[in-house]
């Protein structure tokens, strides 16, 4: 059985309601061991070609379907992924580098709730009506399914993610290739084993998986993928752009983020520190909205960043599975050396890191010495113009400064090319209203952080994306409206 527990785990593309093999393989790694424990096919244009013909085929039957019909099959699919709660967690926590506790709080619980929630938006829309009473007049709108979304994801939030983009496409009544990114396929590739269980048609999910610049390239150039809903890394969505323009393609694009978290010396800190750490740590700083420039008012600033680093050095770093540790492994050793790199940066260029890489010590269980893990970093007195105020690092690394003024602290929060999420923190209501409204950013978190009712609008501005997914947005991006005008 020692064997047997260190043979790799080898996926298989989902294409047509079939798991096929795929010529060629791409190693995965467990970010906490630093270890190959799977092998993901490495699809290229036949297997995206054979996904889409099948998502072709299933979408005259699956767009027939009533939303109520739709609606049931999503309700199913939620429960048995609910029902595999435990083991969905495991794999995505192995796969990824999170916690355990994270994967199971936070990742597979919004895997379910995406399905549960469109399966109820989906029965709620209704379209518009205009009456032209002189003219003898009516006009109304209608609204269908597009065809074939091709769906890419990438690996901080694998199942939620991916299963935000599918849930709704499914639930307006397209047919889907999806393609995960190839770091983190292993939590869509055992959703789809219980696709049929559900009542899922054949041809209405396949999931390719496989590098970006190949598998990802050849759902992008598809003739017959009209629509394209993307998250992922600015650059990456630039080629999309690119590829996808002789196409005139539908884009949904959800990207990076260098989001300012604003302190007025009035915030109740408390309840800021706490949730300000989590901001900047939560899945070792690998989500979107994480928090990485931190500007505190003057009057607070010492004893804020006094309190927020003692804070931060109690958080422990470790095996991913230990359930009392806050932050995990980060996805690969590339990603750790490019993290870490932004740290070097700022100490040469003459900011302080107060606490983390480079300053404390981390000791790790003797399983994980070759994991990819770091502490997590407060830096302060960081220019804004330094790359680290600037770029997204997308680790556990954040930056502190002090402001004086409202009006200066808006426009430093401001220039960036990003403009994702913000959080806002004072007991002024004026105050937070006025900021909240003049910030460049498509969410502002006043006095929280990460608090979603998916009904509303969510994405990016400027560099952070284009469009926004919630319970009309997505549905209005995953159908096309025609407007149809009756005389008497
Ligand atoms: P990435 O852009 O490298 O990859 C994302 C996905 O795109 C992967 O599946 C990848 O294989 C695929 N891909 C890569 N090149 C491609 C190409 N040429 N054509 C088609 N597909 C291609 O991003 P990542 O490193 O996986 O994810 C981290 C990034 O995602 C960060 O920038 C983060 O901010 C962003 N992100 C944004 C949101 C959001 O909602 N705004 C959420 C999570 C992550």
């Amino acid at each position: 059985t020692m064997a047997h527990s260190k043979a790799l785990l080898v996926l298989e593309n989902f294409i047509g309601g079939k798991f096929v093999p795929c010529s060629s393989y791409i190693d995965s790694y467990n970010p906490s061991t630093g270890d190959v424990y799977c092998r993901v096919p490495d699809s290229g244009k036949e297997e995206v070609e054979a996904a889409v013909k099948a998502a072709k085929a299933a979408f005259p039957i699956w767009s027939s379907k009533s939303p109520l019909e739709r609606s049931q099959i999503l309700n199913k699919l939620a429960d048995l992924i609910e029902h595999d709660l435990e083991a969905f967690a495991q794999a995505e926590s192995k796969d990824q580098g999170k916690t355990i506790t994270f994967a199971r709080t936070v990742d597979i619980p919004r895997a379910v709730y995406n399905f549960r929630f469109f399966a109820s938006s989906i029965l709620h829309h209704t379209t518009e009506c205009a009456e032209m009473a002189t003219m003898g007049c009516v006009h109304y709108t209608s609204r269908a399914p597009v065809g074939v979304a091709g769906l890419i994801s990438p690996w901080n939030l694998p199942l939620y993610l991916l299963t935000w983009k599918i849930a709704p496409a499914i639930a307006c009544g397209n047919t889907v290739v999806a393609k995960p990114s190839e770091m983190t396929s292993v939590t869509a590739w055992m959703m789809c084993k219980l696709l049929e269980k559900a009542g899922v048609p054949h041809g209405v999910v396949n999931v390719v998986f496989g590098m970006g610049a190949k598998a990802g390239e050849a759902l992008v150039c598809h003739p017959d993928v009209p629509l394209i809903s993307f998250t992922g890394s600015t650059l990456t969505a630039q080629r999309i752009m690119e590829k996808s323009a002789p196409h005139c393609k539908r884009l949904s694009l959800e990207l990076g983020g260098k989001n300012p978290a604003i302190i007025f010396d009035d915030a109740d800190l408390t309840q800021c520190i706490p949730t300000t750490l989590r901001s900047s740590f939560a899945n070792q700083g690998e989500i979107c909205l994480c928090t990485s420039r931190i500007f505190v008012q003057r009057g607070i600033y010492s004893e804020f960043l006094k309190r927020f680093v003692a804070e931060a050095k109690k958080w422990k770093v470790g095996n991913p599975s230990d359930p009392t540790v806050n932050m995990g492994a980060l996805i690969s050793k590339e990603h750790l050396e490019k993290v870490r790199s932004y740290v070097k940066k700022a100490q040469a260029e003459g900011a302080r890191v107060l606490c983390g890489e480079g300053v404390d010590s981390l000791a790790l269980p003797t399983g994980n010495q070759k994991g990819y893990f770091m502490l997590p970093t407060v830096i302060a007195e960081v220019k804004d113009e330094s790359c680290c105020m600037q770029e997204e690092i997308f680790g556990p690394v954040t930056c502190v400064v002090a402001f004086d003024t409202e009006e200066e602290v808006i426009e430093r929060a401001n220039s960036v090319k990003y403009g994702l999420a913000a959080t806002v923190w004072s007991s002024n209501v004026g105050r937070v209203h006025r900021v909240a409204q003049r910030l460049q950013s498509g969410l502002v978190w006043t006095n929280c952080w990460l608090v979603r009712d998916l009904n509303l609008p969510f994405g990016g501005m400027k560099a952070s994306g284009i469009g926004r997914e919630g319970a009309k947005d997505s549905y209005e991006f995953f159908t096309e409206v025609k407007t149809i005008t009756i005389k008497h």
